[in-house]
């Protein structure tokens, strides 16, 4: 198989839920990562932050109650804290990993900002969830506190916050720079940090979060890279998605993505948004490839043995 530059977008089950859960979680996502690097693929990993992101606005709201002076922390801090603290975890994994395998190649986690506009519609209609589940009671009250809440796919009430599309990656020189030098960089966590091109050449944080999947899209794009994988929950994507007459995919073309995504068989907020970002990346450049499956699979997925692959 030839060199690749892959993009490897995580999903929430390679990170865990908790500090516990993350710590033993990212051991496998190390060794699934080093395989590919090991088989010569120049990789660059993509992650989510919910529950980590989750974890961190709730502790600041539990410190705001016992605490007056505790600052307002706005989302935009939050995910540049996140990305800290899993990149902090993955590198460190990858790193033993690699070594342990005799491949001394340094990790290295880079802070990353996603441009977003100011005037996307998403900032009107907040949709993204963040952080825990809650019942419909506590929603209720939730909302009297001023969260918008929104029930997330059959499994419980989330609070939400407006997700902008990706316009641009501001440390993509950097990502591209470390990969040439063969080096493994971890970026765009959480989606990336989400700023707005203000006066001059500032950046300004903005109370958003990024989807991941469209990030490590854009990210890839930007790039030029061969191939997106995201990696999530499942080996494949399903049309008829837990029905009786459920049917995975082993690939997948932009009509027919499109007709399906029409007749609303991939859920908003889960499959949905992966469909909708390996079509823009494969439609973005000629030679472009995504592909969906599970963590575990990676490596056969790109062998071409499993998942399903996304093509324009
Ligand atoms: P991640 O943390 O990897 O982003 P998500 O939970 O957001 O994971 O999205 C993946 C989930 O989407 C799968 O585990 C599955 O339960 C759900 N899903 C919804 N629609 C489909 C579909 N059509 N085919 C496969 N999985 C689907
Ligand atoms: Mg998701």
């Amino acid at each position: 198989m030839e060199k690749q530059r892959i993009v490897l977008a995580l999903g929430g089950n390679a990170l865990g839920t908790n500090l516990h859960e993350q710590m033993l979680a990212v051991r496998s996502t190390a060794a699934a990562i080093a395989d590919l690097i090991e088989a010569g693929h120049e990789v660059v990993i993509a992650h989510g932050n919910g529950p980590q992101v989750g974890m961190i606005t709730l502790a600041l709201e539990a410190a705001g109650k016992i605490e007056a002076k505790t600052p307002y922390i706005p989302m935009s801090v939050c995910v540049a804290m996140s990305q800290g603290y899993i990149g902090y975890d993955l590198q460190n994994a990858l790193r033993e990993e690699l070594k342990n395998r005799g491949i001394p190649k340094p990790v290295a986690t880079i802070i990353t900002q996603t441009v977003v506009d100011g005037n996307d519609p998403a900032f009107q209609n907040p949709s993204k969830p963040i952080g825990a589940f809650y019942t419909e009671d506590e929603a209720k009250e939730m909302a009297i506190r001023g969260y918008t809440m929104k029930e997330d796919a059959g499994r419980g009430y989330r609070r939400v916050v407006p997700s902008p599309k990706p316009i641009d990656i501001v440390e993509k020189d950097t990502v591209d720079a470390l990969l040439k030098a063969g080096q493994v960089p971890i970026a765009v966590g959480g989606g990336g940090i989400p700023v707005r091109q203000v006066a001059g050449n500032r950046l300004k944080g903005t109370s958003a979060v990024v989807d991941k999947d469209f990030a490590a899209a854009k990210l890839a794009e930007s790039i030029e890279a061969d191939a997106l994988i995201i990696l999530t929950a499942v080996e494949k994507v399903a049309i008829h998605f837990g029905k009786p007459d459920e049917q995975w995919l082993d690939r997948l073309d932009s009509k027919a993505a499109e007709a399906y995504i029409k007749s609303g068989h991939f859920a908003p907020g889960s499959m949905l948004p992966k469909v909708e970002a390996a079509l823009e990346f494969v439609t973005s450049g000629p030679n472009r490839r995504a592909l969906i499956t599970m963590l575990d699979k990676a490596k056969e997925g790109i062998q071409g043995k499993t998942g399903t692959t996304i093509v324009p």
